[in-house]
């Protein structure tokens, strides 16, 4: 019987778990989780924060979800180390935890704010349902929030503390919202719809220090143009790091997160990672890659369980893909969509400025491999599948440009994927 153990029970975690029930049903399962809580939706704790959902909407599973699993759960407990001779785990609480496969699932953790007076009581991240908890716990008396970051994350902390009542300034280190996902002619479209619902946005913007009152709570902030903002709450979302801490020096090869094979497995012999911890292969950029979103964890989860209970299947790579609506306006990202400048790339766009409408194709060679689709998202499943699928796209590239554009008239796929279990 094999000891199969799993660090983090996010749902990179729970899908590999999962996947490796129903092909072994008397293997072992042992989850060590930092987090008490039963397997919770992350992305929904924006949602939360926005009233729109509470606590009790978050488990992604039952109560007795462990028992009907059957598998051994050390919740609220941190993989602090790897035993790699013995092949244990140790927990914070001195548990030595031993395995013969080994998942690393422990996703990601944001990165921190380094400025003085980061560590004023105020200051808070959006990661786990905890966080939220102590958002919402500091909310009442607050008046002005400064949220740092205008990424995914960003946006969603912002859009939560505005339909709580707080006044929300966001500061945006780059020339515009959202410029992992979309171009400057997008990113100045959805910041004019940020701040017509009632954000104030500032770019180009960081801070250098956050000053607190005499109790040590968060008061004021001061900028890198020099202006000083009241503030009685900060909230920083300012990307994520991958969560390897445990992992020791130069055993497992870590670079962006940590490196696995096509089977995901990792550098060492029967230790898997998958998720927001994860680099494999971006399919788009052609390049290994972290594409730290929902689906990706459940196909790498999926997939690193199947093949730690023996079998032999290939994961052929992510896509990084986004949908979000910023308060009127969807926008849909996919693949590559901030190219490098190179004669290698044909970038097309269109774009209806009355409308608020924007769209970008990006394409290397025969193939599409990036689309950003702005208040319009017509046939963006269309696209997302022409990139994933890697249909060849060699003429008439302005038609995909229209809304309403033909997709029959795509080429058929070249690649026929096969299922391979
Ligand atoms: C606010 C927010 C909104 C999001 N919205 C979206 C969205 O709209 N769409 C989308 O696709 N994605 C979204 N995401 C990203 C998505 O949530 C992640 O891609 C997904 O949760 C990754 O799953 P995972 O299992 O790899 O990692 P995680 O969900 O991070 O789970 C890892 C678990 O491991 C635990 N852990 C870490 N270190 C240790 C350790 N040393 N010992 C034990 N346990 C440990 C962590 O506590 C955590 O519970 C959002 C994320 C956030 C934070």
């Amino acid at each position: 019987m094999l000891r199969h153990v799993i660090i983090g029970n996010g749902i990179a975690g729970v899908s590999a778990a999962e996947a490796i029930r129903s092909l072994a049903p008397d293997a072992a399962i042992t989850f060590i989780a930092r987090e008490q809580q039963l397997p919770y939706s992350r992305p929904m704790i924006s949602q939360v924060l926005a009233a729109t959902a509470d606590f009790s909407q978050l488990p992604l599973r039952p109560s007795d979800y462990y028992e009907q699993l059957r598998a051994e759960a050390l919740t609220g407990q941190e993989a602090v180390a790897i035993d790699w001779e013995a092949r244990t785990v140790e927990t914070d609480r001195g548990a030595k935890v031993p395995f013969e496969r080994l998942l690393i699932a422990s996703g990601a953790d944001p990165r921190r704010l380094k400025v003085d007076g980061a560590n004023s009581r105020g200051v808070f991240t959006m990661r786990k349902a905890e966080d939220v908890h102590q958002i919402l716990g500091a909310i009442k008396g607050a008046r002005h929030a400064l949220v740092l970051g205008g990424g995914l994350v960003g946006f969603k902390a912002a859009y939560g503390l505005l339909r709580r009542g707080l006044a929300v300034t966001m500061l945006i280190r780059s020339n515009h919202p959202l410029a992992m996902q979309v171009d400057a002619e997008a990113g100045a479209i959805i910041q004019g719809e940020l701040e017509r619902h009632g954000l104030t946005v500032q770019v180009g913007v960081e801070v250098t220090a956050i000053e607190s009152d005499r109790l040590g709570r968060v008061a004021r902030a001061q900028l890198s143009t020099g202006q000083a903002l009241d503030c009685q709450m900060v909230v920083v979302g300012k990307g994520v790091w991958p969560s390897v801490k445990f992992l020791g020096q130069d055993r497992v090869r870590v670079d962006a997160g940590i490196v696995v094979d096509d089977h995901l497995q990792t550098s060492a012999e029967g230790v898997y990672a998958a998720g927001d911890v994860a680099e494999h292969f971006d399919s788009a950029r052609g390049e290994r890659w972290v594409n730290a979103i929902w689906p990706v964890a459940v196909e790498m989860g999926r997939i690193a369980g199947m093949n730690m209970a023996g079998r032999s299947v290939v994961y052929r790579g992510s896509l990084s893909r986004n949908v979000i609506r910023i308060f009127d306006i969807d926008v849909l990202t996919a693949g590559l969509v901030n190219p490098p400048a190179s004669p290698e790339y044909e970038v097309l766009a269109a774009r209806d400025l009355r409308r608020r409408t924007y769209r970008k194709l990006v394409f290397r060679e025969d193939f599409l491999v990036g689309a950003a689709l702005v208040g319009h998202m017509e046939q963006g499943g269309v696209l997302m599948n022409a990139i994933a699928g890697r249909i060849p796209v060699d003429k008439d590239r302005e038609r995909l440009l229209e809304p309403g554009f033909n997709y029959a008239s795509l080429a058929p796929m070249r690649r026929v994927v096969k299922s391979e279990w």
